[in-house]
């Protein structure tokens, strides 16, 4: 369904954004994928992704979205390239976990930086050339911390509840252009960023690590599971397709029933 159809995912080297990128990309559509990593193991996704979804051209651009210029080149390449942009996904993001008296200024800034201001700037320069096309399926990948708190993530928290804010506004200025933006807000899912907090939230509570899974992450979780990657990638796609033409300004969680607590 998605056929002709050029999709930047930002943060797409690993975990969500990878998981995004192939379901569009198995949708038919033509994919930037961008990221950090380790320059063979990106060459080698790259070339899987090709391989098993073969009407789908696939870029791959390393652009640092830290820097809100990077976000917005990222965008202008993958339209001189493609001659297009019909599908942006904002999904990049980082975490850092600690108690606000402790909490690393620089660490704050970097979070905000690349979960909230990326997405400011990548939709700035997406949004002219979607709306010339009449056509434009924006997708932020929040979290549940863009719908309710959790202690110890003071700045997530906060650029999570920035970028749903974000996606309202600009599902308003797109609406009558056929631009649609939402947000898709999981809870955990198993990925590197998750499993990287643990050793913090550990220590920030004073409890084990399988305390952390038990007691922190998978209590929040009434499902008592972590989401699959498969999942966010399935949503997205729908989104995309015709079905998807009248959702805009929306917070989706995939969270297992997390924020209907
Ligand atoms: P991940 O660590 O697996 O992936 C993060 C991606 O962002 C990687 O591709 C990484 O290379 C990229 N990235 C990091 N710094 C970058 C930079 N400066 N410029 C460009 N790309 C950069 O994490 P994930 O769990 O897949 O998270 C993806 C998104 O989903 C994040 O926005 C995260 O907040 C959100 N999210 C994750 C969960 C979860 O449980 N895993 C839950 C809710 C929301």
């Amino acid at each position: 369904p998605l056929a002709g159809r050029v999709a930047v995912v930002t943060g797409s080297t690993s975990g969500i954004g990878l998981g995004i990128a192939k379901a569009l990309a198995h949708s038919g559509a033509d994919i930037v994928i961008n990221g950090l990593g380790d320059p063979e193991d990106i060459d080698r996704t790259c070339a899987e992704l090709e391989n098993s979804a073969p009407i789908s051209r696939v870029a791959y651009d390393g652009a640092n979205l830290m820097k809100g210029e990077e976000a917005r080149k990222l965008v202008e390449r993958t339209v001189d390239q493609f001659g297009r942009i019909d599908i942006l996904v904002n999904n990049a993001g980082i975490q850092h976990v600690s108690p606000i008296e402790q909490f690393p200024p620089e660490k704050y800034d970097a979070i905000i930086a690349l979960n909230l201001s990326a997405a400011w700037h990548t939709i700035r320069a997406a949004f002219a050339p979607m709306k010339e096309a009449g056509f434009g399926r924006i997708i932020n990948v929040a979290s549940a911390h863009g719908l309710v708190a959790s202690p110890f993530k003071s700045a997530y928290v906060a650029a999570k509840h920035g970028i749903v804010g974000l996606t309202k506004t600009i599902a308003l200025e797109g609406a009558e252009h056929n631009v649609t933006c939402n947000a898709i807000c999981p809870g955990y899912v198993w990925t590197p960023l998750v499993e990287n907090q643990i050793d913090d939230t550990a220590k920030a509570r004073g409890i084990s690590r399988e305390e952390v899974i038990r007691d922190v992450l998978l209590a929040a979780q009434p499902n008592k599971r972590f989401a699959e990657v498969e999942e966010l990638g399935a949503l997205a796609v729908f989104l995309c397709t015709p079905g998807g033409r009248s959702i805009t300004g929306t917070a989706l969680p995939v969270d297992g029933g997390w924020t209907a607590h």
